[in-house]
C-alpha cells in the first residue's frame, strides 16, 4: 500500500524555537562530506552526505511548494494511500502554517502520522481536537519529562503546560509514542519513573528512550562533541538494564536505542530462534566483517553458528551506521582478511574505504554490506516480533551471501 512522506524542511534547533540542551545538532560544524552509500563511485560527497544528513535546509518550505510535491507524488502512485507522514529537519509543531498543512493533508483521507515532534510549537490547547478531527492516527512526541519545569529548562519550551495538555489529549484519541533522551541526573531515576507513569495512565502506546550521547564514539560525528561539557553518559549496558527494569514495571511498551526492545528481544532477536538460524545459508567464504561496537558480538555469534571462520571486527564507533573513515583508519589492516565487508549505511566512500583498509600494502577487496541487519528500539517500537525476525533473516542472509560471493575459499 503506498505511503506518502511530506517533507516540510526546516533546520533543527533554528526551526524549533531554539535548541534543546541535548540536541544532537547543537554545535554541529560544517564538516566536509563523509561519503556514503549514495555517492557515485568516483566522487566523495553527494546530496545525502553533504546536506541531508546534516539536515541543512534553508528553513521551512513554503506551503505551496509542499502542496506541489504532494500532488506530484500522488500522480505517480497507484492504489489507495495507506498513510501520510509529516517529517522534516525542523519541528512540525513549529511549522508556521501548521493548521493549513494539516487541512491540506486531511483532504486526502488517509491516516495522518506525525514523525517526531517536540510539541514546543503547540501553544493552543484546542490543537489536539483539531488534529484528531482531521484524522491524526499516530504521533511520536518528545516528552523528555512529564514535569513542565524540566521541559521549560532543558527543551526551552515556552508553554510546557499546554504542550503536555495536548499530549495528554492525544493519548486518549490516537496512537502516541512518547520519546525521551535520557540525561543522567536530569530526567532519569525518579523523574523517568514519573514520566512513564504519566504516559501509561494517559494511554500512550509506548515510550522510546534514547541514550544521551556526548562523545564521537557514541555517535557525535558532526564535530559537535561534547554537547554538554562535563555531562556524564550511561554505558550501553547501564542503559540496557534501565530499559529492562522499566519495561518490567510498566504495561506500555518501552524500548531503548541503541539497546534494546525487551518485548521482542531485538536487536538480533534471531539469536534465540534456533529454527530460524538454521534457515540462514551456511557461511562458506572467508571475509572480515566490520561493524559497530554494540552489534559486533551479536553478529559474530550468529555467523559462528552458521560456520563462519573469521572475525567480526568492532570499530570504535558504537553504532555501525555512524562509522566514518577515521574509525576504519584506527583498525589494523594486518588483522583483516583479504576481503572486508563494512556496514551498508556507514558514512564512508567505497574507494576511500578500500584505500584505508589496504594501507598495509595488501590490496583488499572491500565491499559495502547490507543496509540493515536488525531493528533498533526506535524502529521495532511499531513492529511485531515476526516482522523484526523477517527483517533480520533477510539482512543477515544477505550478509552471508556477500561473504560467500566475495570471500576467499
Ligand atoms: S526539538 Fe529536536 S531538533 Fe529541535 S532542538 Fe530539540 S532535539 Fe533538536
Amino acid at each position: 500500500m503506498p505511503q506518502l512522506t511530506v517533507d516540510i524542511g526546516g533546520r533543527p534547533g533554528l526551526d524549533c524555537r531554539g535548541f534543546c540542551d541535548y540536541c544532537y545538532f547543537r554545535h554541529a560544524k560544517d564538516v566536509p562530506p563523509f561519503g556514503c552509500r549514495h555517492c557515485p563511485p568516483f566522487r566523495k560527497g553527494c546530496d545525502y552526505c553533504s546536506r541531508s544528513v546534516k539536515e541543512r535546509y534553508s528553513g521551512f518550505r513554503d506551503l505551496p511548494a509542499i502542496a506541489d510535491d504532494i500532488l506530484a507524488s500522488l500522480q505517480m502512485m497507484e492504489g489507495d494511500l495507506s498513510r501520510i507522514t509529516i517529517s522534516g529537519g525542523g519541528d512540525p509543531s513549529c511549522y508556521p502554517r501548521f493548521r493549513d498543512l494539516v487541512d491540506l493533508i486531511a483532504g486526502m483521507e488517509a491516516p495522518l502520522h506525525i514523525g517526531y515532534t517536540s510539541g514546543k510549537g503547540f501553544d493552543d490547547p484546542d490543537l489536539s481536537r483539531f488534529l484528531l478531527e482531521r484524522g491524526l492516527a499516530e504521533i511520536s512526541f518528545t516528552i523528555f519529562a512529564s514535569s513542565p519545569e524540566l521541559r521549560r529548562k532543558h527543551m526551552h519550551d515556552p508553554t510546557p503546560e499546554v504542550s503536555l495538555s495536548i499530549l495528554e489529549d492525544l493519548c486518549g484519541g490516537c496512537d502516541v509514542y512518547g520519546a525521551a533522551v535520557v540525561i543522567p541526573g536530569v530526567n532519569d531515576g525518579e523523574v523517568l519513573l514519573e514520566t512513564c507513569s504519566w504516559l501509561e495512565e494517559r494511554g500512550a502506546k509506548g515510550l522510546i528512550l534514547m541514550r544521551f550521547a556526548n562523545t564521537p564514539e557514541s555517535g557525535l560525528i558532526l564535530g559537535n562533541a561534547p554537547i554538554l561539557p562535563g555531562q556524564t553518559m550511561q554505558t550501553v549496558e547501564e542503559f540496557r538494564d534501565m530499559v529492562t527494569s522499566l519495561s518490567r514495571e510498566f504495561r506500555m511498551k518501552i524500548t531503548g536505542t541503541p539497546l534494546w526492545d525487551p518485548e521482542i528481544g531485538s536487536p538480533f532477536a534471531i539469536l534465540s530462534e534456533d529454527g530460524l538460524l538454521d534457515k540462514l545459508p551456511r557461511v562458506t567464504g572467508r571475509a572480515s566483517v566490520v561493524s559497530g561496537r554494540v552489534a559486533a558480538p551479536f553478529i559474530q555469534e550468529i555467523l559462528d553458528r552458521r560456520g563462519y571462520r573469521c572475525r567480526v571486527v568492532p570499530a570504535d564507533k558504537e553504532i555501525a551506521c555512524l562509522i566514518t573513515i577515521d574509525d576504519l583508519e584506527r583498525l589494523n589492516p594486518g588483522d583483516l582478511e583479504g576481503v572486508v565487508i563494512f556496514p551498508g549505511r556507514a558514512f564512508v566512500h567505497d574507494e576511500e574505504a578500500r584505500e584505508v583498509l589496504s594501507a598495509d600494502g595488501c590490496d583488499r577487496v572491500v565491499v559495502r554490506g547490507p543496509e540493515t541487519l536488525t531493528a533498533d528500539g526506535e524502529t521495532s517500537m511499531g513492529m511485531t516480533r515476526n516482522q523484526v525476525l523477517e527483517m533480520e533473516l533477510e539482512g543477515i542472509g544477505n550478509l552471508i551471501r556477500l561473504i560467500n560471493q566475495y570471500g576467499t575459499e
